[in-house]
Formats: C-alpha cells, structure tokens, sequence
C-alpha cells in the first residue's frame, strides 16, 4: 500500500490570502514535506458570490512569494484533477446520486417558502426531514416532472460521531444534533459540506489540515465518508489567530493580508517564519528559521490548542534579524526600490544609503521617511542645534560649521576615512571637541536633529559638492 501523506491548502478565491489562511497552508505545507509526501492546491470556487476577479492569480504569487511549492493544482496540473471545484460540477453530482443510492443521502423538493415557515425559537431552524422517506416512485416522478430540488445528508439516527483530532484530541457529536443538510444546490452546485469530504477523498488527501471553525463540523462529515464506505483521513484542527484576547484576526482589523505586509517592506520570507510561529513551537524553542528549518522541525506535539495573538511588532523585530543578517548585495536588491522612493532620480549613491540603512530599519518601509534629508531641508529652526551636554549652541554651531567648510572643501577622496581625519584635525585646530564639530555638521547636512546616521556618513552619502552645498547654505541661516 501506498503510504505517502498527501496534504492539501483550499483556500477560497476572494481575492486575498489572510495570515490565518496562509498559515493553515505553511502547516499542511510543512507536515507534508516533513513526512516525505506531497501538498496539493485545491481552488474552492463554489461560492460564486464571493469570487473575486484575479484571486486566483494571487494564490499562485502568494505560494511562490511564500516559498510553499506545490505539486499538483489547477496550474500544476497532477493525477487527481481538476483542481477547482467549479470544474468539479459533474462529480459532484455523480457521488451525491450515488450516495442516495447508498442510503446516505436524499432527495429534497421543499419550497423556500416551507423551509422559511420553520422557525425554531432563536430564529434559526432545523430542516425537519420532510422529504427524507418519501418514497423511490414518488422522487422518481416528481424528479421526472422537472421539480426543482436539492440533496441532503441523511444523518443516521441515534450514533455518536467521534474522531480523534491530531490537535484536539478526540471530538464527538451525537447525531440528533446533526442537521440533514443541504449537499448538492438546487443549481447543481455542492456545499462546502459535501464537496470537501468528495474532493478530499478522490483527490488521495490522507491529512486534511483547517482552521477550528470545521473542527466540530467533521463528525458529520465523517458520516458521509462512512456512507460511502471510504476510509477517513487524519484531521488537524488549527486555533485561530486574534487580533487581542477578544478579537479574531481579520481584514476588519487591518492589514492582516500576506500582500500587504510585503507591500509595507516586510520579506516574505520573514512573514512566512512568524506566521509558523502563530501556534506552534519547535522543540528546540528556535525563531528564526529558514523554511528547511520549519520542515525539518514540524511536529504535531508543538501545535497549540488556545488561540495565538498576532502581534506586529514581534514580526517587524524578526523582519529586521532578516534584514541584517542579508548580504550586503541582497540586502541592497531588497532596498532599491524603497530607495527609489525617496531618491527618484538616482541623485545619491544608493549602494551607500543601503549600507547605512541595513542595519536601522526593522521594515523595508521605513526607508523612504529615514532619508528624506536627501530631498532638502524642511523646516529650518536654529534651536535644532542647542545641545547642552556637548555644550552646544548656535555660536559654537558657527564656529563648527566653518572649520567643516574649510577641512572638507581640499579634499580630494570623499570616504569615511578621508572625511572623518580632516574633521577630527580641524577640530584639533580650533579647540573644539570632535563631537560638537560633528554634531552641528551633521545638523547642518541634514537640517534635522536626529538623522540615520553620523555625519560623516551622511557626508559621504549625499557626496562632497552636495554636503558643501549644505554646510553653506546652513551657515548662511546661522549667520542670518
Ligand atoms: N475553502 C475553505 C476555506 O477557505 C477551506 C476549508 C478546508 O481547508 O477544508 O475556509
């Protein structure tokens, strides 16, 4: 018999992939290559309402991005096709005739109107069975006749449906709260209900990971496999991410979308990593992990049971371990384009303005606003260069200011090194301490009081002709 765990990620195309969905994919991502087997892409499309245009599209950037490559799916292709669900319409059809057939289903032709009339007393109500033992000559002929009609489940009396959950442990319902629910629509289309236990079964899918709002749904479930005489997969259960203790995490909330937090300048990898960390923990308490890594450590055990919180900050601390761990080259491929913002035309020394930021920004987002001194000054006021403990005041900002000019106008080699000896020597020169000839310059250069950077790398990153023509413009102002 073949052994080989097949794991599946369904996510319903509406158009964005929110962080609890995208974890419920790393996970069933993760087991599946932990144990050797394979990860399956299932579009569940049968809602047509909520289909939105492209979302499709965005399931495939979103796993590549991710780094969660799958081996079979609607782009993929792979033996146990097609791999959504609206092209599934037959099937769907063909089992739940056949499992009518079996006993396990029937016909139902109870009017809108009827099934409204059955107001249970919250409001809600509970189909009552009407049409569960009419007889095969009256279906036959009211099927024959053309009425409209759906399929429901017939939930068997008086048994306890149980499984034992990989996460939760075991899970029960007894049958008489178990509704005969609608599986195949009047349009022909299945329900959730109905076309995941199909699809799952056909499609070889022996794990079936999701989130906990099916976890008491299965045992019904499991009833349909039963009636169809197939085996059950294995189930995981995953708690839901919350936004804080009384809040579930979703697009109400915020920017809760994989797409947007890369959009904001978080590495999708980094995203990926504290996503495997909502709700579980490797045995060797280890955070930051490369997607080898989390496969390598995957294990059921490490699942939580309680609801985790998502919080961002933790992220955008992992975010910046990333960054600054990057090559000097990487780490400048990720930066360019935020780079760019600030420096549309490519005026500045980019390969330097990444090397200062690398190691002063947790998000990549954070860049343009780090170094919009490039773009000039904004608004000037000479109290930025008071500062009591190096004793520094506008007079001794003059004095500082000047020396600068003067040490850097002669220089020939504009680097760290260079700029740096001629500062600490005209200081020297003048009397004055390094630090308040380089604090007032680099006010001077920037035209702010707290910069990215020192002010020799602020020199060296907006390039002598520009620094000079700050430094007199700046002694202009303190003159003025
Ligand atoms: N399409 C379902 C969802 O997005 C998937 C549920 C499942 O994994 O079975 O919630």
């Amino acid at each position: 018999m073949d052994n080989t765990v097949r794991t599946r990620f369904a996510p319903s195309p509406t158009g964005f992939m929110h962080i609890g969905n995208l974890r419920t994919g790393l996970y069933a991502y993760l087991f599946a290559r932990h144990n050797g087997g394979k990860f399956i892409l299932r579009i569940e499309d049968t809602d047509r309402e909520r289909m939105v245009e492209g979302a499709e599209e965005m399931v495939y950037r979103t796993l590549a991005a991710a780094g969660m490559d799958h081996d079979e799916g609607p782009d993929k292709g792979g033996a146990y096709g097609p791999y959504v669900q609206s092209e599934r319409a037959g099937i769907y059809r063909e089992y739940a005739e056949k499992l009518v057939e079996l006993g396990g289903a029937y016909y139902c032709f109870c009017s809108k109107e009827r099934l409204e009339g059955l107001h249970g007393e919250n409001g809600t109500h509970t189909y009552d069975r009407h049409c569960r033992d009419l007889s095969r000559e009256e279906v036959q002929a009211r099927l024959a006749a053309g009425e409209p009609y759906v399929i429901r489940q017939k939930v068997p009396d008086g048994v306890v449906s149980s499984y034992t959950d990989m996460v939760f442990g075991e899970i029960s319902v007894s049958s008489e709260d178990i509704e005969d629910g609608i599986l195949l629509k009047s349009d022909g289309m299945p329900t959730y209900n109905f076309a995941n236990v199909v699809d799952d079964h056909l499609m070889g899918i022996t794990h079936v990971i999701r989130g906990t709002e099916y976890l008491s749904s299965t045992p019904k479930y499991n009833l349909i496999y039963d009636a169809f005489g197939w085996e059950r997969p294995h189930y995981m259960h995953l708690p839901p991410i919350m936004k804080d203790a009384t809040r579930k995490l979703s697009k109400r909330y915020g920017d809760a979308n994989f797409e947007d937090f890369v959009a904001k300048g978080y590495l999708p990898q980094a995203v990926v990593n504290y996503v495997a960390l909502l709700g579980w923990c490797p045995k060797n308490n280890l955070e930051k992990m490369s997607m080898a890594e989390m496969t390598e450590y995957f294990d059921v055990d490490g699942i939580s049971v309680s609801s985790s919180i998502f919080d961002e900050a933790k992220m955008r601390w992992l975010n910046g371990e990333y960054l600054k761990e990057m090559s000097a080259e990487d780490f400048f491929r990720v930066s360019a384009p935020w780079i760019a913002k600030a420096d549309p035309e490519g005026k500045f020394d980019a390969k330097e303005i990444a090397s200062l930021m690398q190691t002063r920004v947790d998000v990549l987002g954070e860049i343009p606003e780090k170094i919009a001194f490039l773009n000039g000054f904004g608004e000037y006021d000479l109290g930025m260069y008071e500062h009591k403990k190096m004793k520094v005041d506008v007079d001794v900002a003059k004095r500082a200011v000047k020396v600068s000019i003067s040490a850097l106008e002669p220089l020939a080699e504009w680097d760290e090194e260079s700029i740096k000896a001629a500062i600490v020597k005209a200081a020297e020169e003048e009397g004055m301490k390094s630090g308040q000839v380089m604090f007032a310059m680099r006010v001077a250069l920037t035209g702010q009081p707290s910069t990215p950077g020192g002010a020799i790398e602020m020199a060296v990153v907006l390039g002598k002709e520009e620094s000079l023509r700050r430094l007199r413009f700046s002694e202009a102002l303190l003159n003025a």
